[in-house]
């Protein structure tokens, strides 16, 4: 079948057409039609681009004010004669949307009825800056497809498998109780997609496997995925906790909040813009949130960009060592997203202090890493095995799609470890 998969933020619409259906998904054989997006929402030069392999890149500009007029453009340009991919947009047999936050109500991929949706609308105080816009996505697209379902697909499901202990914060529990506030972790359909994607191209089962999955993108976040499940994972309540990101700080003396506040006279929105904005890379370097400049400022001798180099690395092989810890070993540590898919120099860094553990890189497989193929970058008989596996998120939405309508969409709650209420 083929399924729309929409990913709807605040001012853009990412989507892709992805033909797949269980025996393709058994066989690997699911593959991209099409994909692209809408950016800069709102305003009078808003940019849809259409990618189909094979083809030159279509983009056009035009004034596009709202979600449901992305989405109807985006719809009109995928059955457009010349440049679509559709005969007709009742080809389109399901729609899956990328959902942010499904706190503790989803712990897996479900079909959207008027009760989960109002699940989805209680998470909102949860992510402001996200889940409104998943649901404004959500409602345009429902408008335009009334008579397909429509699946969400959560980044926090995957870690909701979490045990308490790794997951409650050494805070009053009052506020666990009453506002929710415990690790969510985020990034959840990649780190699934890369730990099956690990165990398969080690010919391995993923049920026998404790894999160690690090997603370095602008947003960066590790987790232990122990028999397919995940035991632990950097990101916290937010996206703020754990890795140092482009512009995020990671991990923190949380101490430094008020008495930073109290100093520099910040209000909150400043405190908020600080962490979020002008920290990570970013804030280390004064060059830029971006890895490839970090790397290039490095090789021009900038000690500042070598510091941040040093630190993001250091905070990796640490939750490495970490996660091993949490699960007793670790067999497979997989690296991906843009700067664990092309960094040679991140991964060398990250992993050269852990011999001791058993992970030696093959210094030539890693510096000849084939761009977006999956490969292992150990060297033979290194007790843990490093691979490079490029993430994939909207494979996995549409994938989960089918699954939730084949009913056989796994859960990842885990009840028997869950906190007292
Ligand atoms: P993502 O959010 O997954 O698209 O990743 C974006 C990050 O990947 C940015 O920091 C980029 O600088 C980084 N990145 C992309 N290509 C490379 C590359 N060839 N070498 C180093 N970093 C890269």
């Amino acid at each position: 079948m083929k399924v729309l998969v929409l990913n709807c933020g605040s001012s853009s619409v990412k989507f892709q057409v992805i033909e797949t259906s269980l025996e393709m998904i058994e066989a690997d054989t699911d593959r991209t039609l099409a994909r692209g997006g809408v950016e800069k929402i709102g305003l009078s030069d808003s940019r849809l681009t259409l990618d189909v392999e094979g083809r030159k890149p279509y983009q056009e500009i035009s004034e596009i004010l709202e979600h449901r007029a992305a989405v109807e453009r985006i719809l009109k340009i995928l059955v457009h004669p010349e440049h679509g991919v559709l005969a007709d947009v009742s080809e389109i047999e399901a729609v899956g949307h990328r959902m942010v936050h499904g706190g503790e109500k989803f712990a897996s991929s479900v079909l959207i009825t008027p009760e989960v949706e109002a699940g989805i609308e209680e998470c909102v105080v949860l992510a402001p800056l996200h889940n409104p816009h998943n649901l404004r996505g959500l409602r345009a697209a429902r408008g335009l497809l009334p008579n397909v379902p429509h699946i969400a697909v959560f980044d926090t499901a995957f870690h909701q498998s979490m045990p308490a202990r790794a997951y409650i914060y050494a805070l009053p529990y009052d506020l666990y109780l009453r506002h929710g506030i415990r690790r969510y972790g985020f990034h959840g359909t990649s780190h699934r997609y890369v730990a099956i994607r690990t165990a398969r191209l080690l010919g391995r089962k993923l049920d026998e496997m404790k894999i160690i999955t690090c997603h370095l993108g602008n947003g960066c976040s590790m987790a232990a995925v122990a028999r397919g499940r995940s035991v632990d994972t950097t990101m916290g309540f937010t996206p703020l906790e754990g890795l140092v990101m482009g512009t995020r700080c990671g991990d923190l003396d949380p101490a430094i909040l008020p008495w930073v506040m109290a100093m520099e006279e910040l209000t909150l929105a400043q405190l908020n813009a600080m962490l979020n904005k002008h920290s990570g890379l970013y804030g280390m370097s004064g060059v830029s949130s971006d890895m490839r400049e970090i790397e290039a400022a490095c090789e021009r001798g900038s000690r500042r960009a070598q510091l941040a180099m040093e630190v993001f690395c250091y905070r990796i092989t640490k939750y490495i060592g970490a996660y091993a810890a949490a699960m007793g070993g670790v067999d497979a540590i997989t690296f991906t997203g843009g700067i664990g898919e092309n960094s040679v120099k991140v991964r060398a860094m990250a992993i050269a202090p852990l011999t001791f553990l058993g992970a030696e890189l093959d210094g030539e497989r890693n510096t000849h890493a084939p761009r977006g193929k999956e490969c292992v970058i150990s060297r033979d008989g290194s007790r843990v095995v490093v691979a490079v596996v490029p993430t994939n998120e909207e494979r996995v939405i549409a994938r989960d799609t089918v699954r939730v309508l084949g009913g056989v969409m796994p859960s990842f709650a885990a009840p028997e470890t869950a906190a007292p209420r």
